[in-house]
């Protein structure tokens, strides 16, 4: 047992992040949490105080600092709030505090409560150094605290690093080229055709392919191209498809996919064969579903009974996320959510690459369902120009870093043709990564 003592009055939030510590860290023993003055015959003990206390083993209280926008670095991928540090603990800086801000987003809860919404883009985020979700932060800290302990403590041990999972998964957004998907990637291919404006040569290479893809046919159909090359690794994808509502206004038919599982027999049918061949179906919630309980409930119903199988995971389209609202569906509905990624960036919105339990900033506490970070997405890289090395370096860090590494990759079912050419970075992935 470890005992944490603490003058913090309100305990929830650090009783919350060391839960966290112990099932990501895999510390074999438990760790409760007590007052200052209240006494104890375990003698593992660890005071977490805002004052020093002298010959004691310490790790500094910040008294929850309000994050500002910028972080600093300690050493090499170390980085915490800047005003999170002081003198005279054993350990100097408040690395529960930290862990828990980042790994709740507490930044971004905070920017919506006042009225700035993230949207799944790392642009809104008031963090000023984007760089830094390239860093899995909370299983570094994590890592810290399990040496500290473990320097302190030599009875308290942790079991060893766990072989990664890598929860490969398609989202299903298109099995058809609709006037709508031509109409968004027209004009976010124009977009970044324009930014070579100044440089001939590309620009007219990219407007070339902007043209191509506004006419070309090729087929959205490549279900049976995910499941061949993953089964030669034995590994079984999660493809999250899609239900069509009967909202209808112009958001709608834009942003969210055409499709209709309800009506399409074709697509009904080769959801059971994948199914029945082991591959995961989860809910590809609708744009409107994650801050609507009673559609996303609908949806899921839907799916289920369709194809008769229990749905468990879910992601919502857009990565739309409301901080108030869909945690608190996708408890009630789901085992598991993997809607926390960056739409613009790949890298660590959580800054973990480890399942965990979402925090509910109401109840105080742990939501029931399970997060699997989404760290790369093939639009990050293709739509967004993010740097393949650094897909290479965010993988390598996911892999070794955490003790309990578990995250999922992202590429849309329908880029596996000559529109794209997504399918050979992830091909170079599986046969890297896997
Ligand atoms: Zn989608």
């Amino acid at each position: 047992m470890l005992t944490i003592k603490t003058d913090i009055k309100n305990k929830q939030w650090l009783i919350y992040i060391l839960n966290e510590f112990k099932h990501i860290n895999r510390a074999k023993f438990q760790i409760e949490v007590i007052s200052i003055t209240q006494n104890t015959n375990n003698t593992n003990i660890i005071y977490y105080t805002n004052n020093s206390i002298a010959n004691a083993i310490s790790i500094f209280n910040s008294n929850k600092p309000v994050p500002s926008s910028e972080i600093i670095y300690l050493k090499d991928n170390l980085y915490i709030l800047n005003n999170t540090q002081t003198k005279n603990f054993t350990l100097n800086y408040d690395l529960l505090w930290n862990a828990f801000v980042f790994l709740t987003r507490y930044e971004e809860y905070l920017s919506e409560q006042n009225g700035k919404k993230i949207h799944s883009y790392s642009i809104n985020h008031p963090r000023l150094d984007k760089t830094t979700f390239k860093i899995p932060i909370v299983n570094i800290l994590f890592n810290e605290l399990e040496n500290f302990i473990t320097r302190h403590f030599n009875k308290l041990v942790f079991d060893t690093q766990q072989k990664a999972v890598i929860d490969l998964s398609h989202d299903v957004d298109y099995i058809t080229k609709t006037i709508q998907l031509r109409l968004k990637q027209t004009i976010l291919n124009s977009y970044n055709t324009l930014k070579y404006i100044l440089k001939p040569n590309l620009f007219i290479e990219h407007l070339k392919k902007t043209i191509k893809f506004t006419f070309s046919n090729p087929s959205y159909w490549c279900f049976d191209y995910w499941t061949n090359l993953e089964n030669k690794y034995n590994y079984k994808s999660t493809f999250y498809i899609y239900v069509k509502n009967n909202t209808k206004n112009f958001k709608t038919w834009l942003i969210d996919p055409s499709y209709n599982i309800q009506t399409n027999k074709i697509l009904q049918n080769k959801l059971k064969q994948l199914y029945n061949n082991g591959f995961q179906i989860g809910l590809h919630g609708s744009y409107s579903s994650a801050t609507n309980y009673t559609l996303l409930k609908k949806e899921k119903m839907i799916l289920e009974n369709i194809l008769n199988i229990p749905i468990t995971k879910t992601r919502q389209h857009w990565l739309n996320y409301s901080e108030t609202i869909t945690p608190n569906n996708h408890s009630k509905l789901f085992q598991y959510d993997s809607t926390l990624g960056w739409n613009d960036i790949i890298g660590f919105r959580n800054g973990c690459a480890s399942c965990f339990k979402p925090y509910n900033f109401e109840t105080q506490k742990a939501f029931a369902h399970t997060e699997i970070p989404q760290i790369i997405m093939d639009s990050n890289v293709f739509d967004y120009n993010n740097n393949i090395k650094d897909v290479y370096k965010i993988l390598n860090y996911a892999k070794f870093i955490p003790k309990t590494p578990y995250f999922s990759i992202s590429w849309h079912q329908r880029v596996n043709n000559n529109d794209y050419k997504w399918h050979i970075l992830y091909e170079e992935i599986l046969s890297e990564y896997i």
